[in-house]
């Protein structure tokens, strides 16, 4: 990048790029864009934009050049639990949050630490999260950054020095909510949701003042207990709409206090002042548990339309009346004007776990188009007259009493990974995943006071032992990067991805798609085609979504690889390579630029030396019941039957499963909490507990059986 006559923007302009010569003259003619405006340069969104687009402006990392992109440096973060974050870069500073709700703040062209915020979140707060300690990106405003903590609070630093303007607790004393999801900031409001539907909780949103971290309203999403008021801006509309979809348990632990949790999505249309905002799965998923098994059970599994500063309600579109499936309405939204049937529409889309393509009109809440992006077998279609899914008589497996094998599955067609949309091209880029899940009611279901509480048969859950059917599940779990026309409704391209999970999306006007994959490989395709044009070997599989940036007249892209989440942690041998090796977690901000020279430091494989096989040997029945409860509890992080797909230990390989004082130790009284490994004596006997112990040694002789 030394002379004059290298610089990108002049190089790409010679190129005949049209809008690299509009950017240029943009720059060069004085008329510079707000700082938060994408073409400045910055990223201070966590979408880019209001609209959530991630569809960069900047073009000097273009169709023709992206073969000289590049590493300029790497840095090697300090936890190596699932990395999902968008960073953001403000001025050529990037803060980027991490693992155990991290943030840190690196110079952009060197990766020079310039500060860290450790918010000491306690290890306990783990058992809390569904899907790792994972944290999702921050926001920022006016010299200020905003993020989330996983156990609940809301925190305000400067971005400058990373000192502390106000923290406040978002979530109450005892809850079981989390925040992983970034806060978007909205007419000087912060707005912040969380998760915890798998826990038993109860959605809401709120907004705070940005400025002092004063609460300014409330929105819940799902009614509480009857009769009683909350005082927030969601009693009227719970009132009028939601209290008569729901009947039975639902406000209490027994039912599951209803879920509709806000754990992700938002975008906001400034022009017509609404704050969209997707709701997640009920609470507990069973709808016969949680409300007789009658009711659409309002607000779960919609998009709700609110007044940004009231919190007051707008609209509502339900995708998944009286869901049962886990499937959210949390995954990105995004908001553009495109034409549908010969007009011009303010259009609201998304592609939620269910497996449709929803285009809603944006100001009214009125759906425009349902259209299968992938496999769905739990509803014929959406009928556009009411809006309504024609959900399958099978698909309602807690009032059929039978197992229904659901696509998509549980962790949805799409999860959190965020899809990106270019209107250059029309295209929203969204990566896939297909997935199965099978579907069964628990009769003996009953909801522990720690850890997750799926109403599914346990053993159910489970892997087969035999080796060649768990090649067969892992060949099949397999995604794809998918450019979709909304338009036409239909696929414009697809690039098969051998894996699960892949990275989220970000798209720019140079033409290109950037995604990271389970591969470990950062790769730019042609935004028409799909063509592969650059790909980089990152030495870890990559989930968070890729941004760029520019800063003294050089664009950057910057990602950040690690693996890990609720796939990753949940699927053990069925994520793993066709070697049966779990996929490197390198946790690591990665920066390029056109040619960027750096390497990545070679690390040697870590070997680990077979333990022992143990020569103790449980009763049948002791397996059977440990079998039962571990894939009430443990499975959740430590992989169905005992097989960790890699961000946390393989119980069938750890020393501590071998010595059954040690497993006590660790697994009643919790002496390892501060690793997230809480203690859980108050929900299951030390009989019970080394049941568990007596499946896990079980399973390491299955898995010893057959190498
Ligand atoms: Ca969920």
């Amino acid at each position: 990048m030394g002379h004059f006559g290298e610089r990108p923007l002049l190089r790409m302009a010679r190129g005949g790029w049209a809008t690299g010569v509009s950017a240029l003259l943009l720059v060069t003619c004085g008329q510079r864009p707000t700082a938060d405006d994408p073409a400045s340069g910055n990223w201070t969104r966590y979408g880019l934009d209001d609209a959530e687009t991630r569809n960069s402006p900047l073009t000097s990392i273009n169709r023709n050049t992206v073969g000289g992109l590049g590493l300029v440096w790497s840095h090697d973060l300090d936890t190596d639990r699932g990395q999902e974050a968008t960073p953001l870069v403000i001025n050529g500073v990037i803060y980027n949050t991490t693992a155990w709700s991290k943030l840190i703040a690196l110079d952009g062209g060197s990766g020079r630490v310039l500060w860290r915020y450790d918010p000491k979140v306690p290890g306990s707060a783990a058992a809390n999260s569904c899907c790792d300690v994972v944290n999702r990106g921050a926001a920022y405003w006016k010299g200020r950054l905003y993020w989330g903590t996983l156990d609940g609070r809301l925190i305000a630093v400067d971005a400058k020095t990373g000192k502390r303007i106000w923290q406040v607790a978002t979530v109450a004393p005892g809850a079981k909510n989390t925040i992983t999801g970034a806060p978007r900031v909205v007419k000087g409001k912060v707005i912040i949701g969380n998760g915890g539907a798998e826990m038993g909780a109860r959605g809401y949103v709120s907004a705070y003042d940005a400025m002092t971290g004063g609460l300014v309203w409330r929105f819940y999403t799902v009614p509480g207990k009857p009769g009683v008021r909350d005082g927030a801006a969601s009693d009227a509309v719970l009132a009028r709409l939601a209290a008569p979809t729901w009947k039975g348990d639902y406000w209490n632990s027994k039912g599951g206090f209803g879920g509709g949790t806000v754990w992700d999505a938002m975008a906001y249309d400034a022009k017509r002042d609404l704050l969209y905002i997707g709701t997640g799965n009920g609470s507990y998923w069973s709808r016969k548990i949680r409300s007789n098994g009658t009711g659409d059970n309002l607000f779960l599994s919609s998009i709700i339309a609110l007044r940004p500063d009231t919190g007051r309600y707008v609209w509502h579109y339900q995708q998944v009346p009286g869901d049962e499936w886990d499937y959210t309405a949390t995954q990105s939204i995004i908001l553009a004007d495109l034409k549908v049937k010969g007009r011009v529409r303010p259009v609201l889309m998304q592609a939620p776990k269910n497996g449709f393509f929803y285009m809603l009109d944006r100001e009214s809440g009125k759906l425009l188009s349902a259209t299968p992006y992938a496999d769905v077998n739990w509803a014929d279609g959406i009928d556009p007259a009411s809006g309504r899914p024609r959900i399958r008589a099978e698909a309602r497996y807690s009032e059929t009493g039978k197992p229904f094998l659901g696509k998509p599955g549980p962790s949805g067609a799409h999860n959190w990974h965020p899809m990106a949309w270019s209107a250059r091209t029309g295209l929203a880029y969204i990566p896939v995943q297909h997935t199965a899940g099978l579907y069964t009611s628990d009769p003996g279901f009953r909801a522990n006071a720690l850890g997750v509480n799926v109403p599914l048969r346990p053993a159910t859950l489970a892997l087969p032992d035999d080796p060649a059917a768990r090649r067969v599940i892992r060949a099949g779990v397999t995604g794809e990067l998918l450019a979709w026309d909304p338009a036409r409704g239909r696929a414009a391209w697809r690039v098969q991805k051998s894996c699960l999970p892949n990275g989220g999306v970000l798209s720019t006007d140079g033409g290109l798609v950037f995604e990271g994959d389970c591969e470990g490989y950062l790769n730019a395709y042609d935004a028409a085609t799909g063509r592969r044009l650059w790909r980089f070997d990152a030495q870890s599989a990559i989930m968070a979504p890729p941004v760029t940036w520019q800063a003294d007249g050089r664009q950057y892209v910057t990602v950040v690889a690690g693996w890990g989440g609720s796939l990753a942690l949940m699927l053990g041998d069925a994520v793993k390579d066709a070697a049966g090796r779990a996929r490197l977690n390198r946790s690591r901000v990665l920066t390029f630029a056109l040619g960027g020279r750096a390497v990545l430091p070679r690390r040697a494989e870590v070997i680990a030396s077979p333990l022992p096989l143990p020569t103790e040997a449980a009763d049948a029945a002791t397996i059977s019941l440990g079998k039962t409860l571990y894939h009430r509890t443990c499975f959740a992080c430590h992989g169905l039957s005992a097989s960790s797909g890699g961000p946390v230990p393989d119980l069938r390989l750890s020393p501590v499963s071998r010595d059954a004082s040690a497993w006590q130790a660790v697994v009643s009284q919790g002496v390892l909490v501060q690793r997230g490994m809480i203690g859980f004596s108050t929900v299951y006997s030390r009989a019970e507990v080394e049941a568990i112990r007596a499946y896990v040694l079980h399973q390491a002789w299955v898995d010893a059986a057959h190498q």
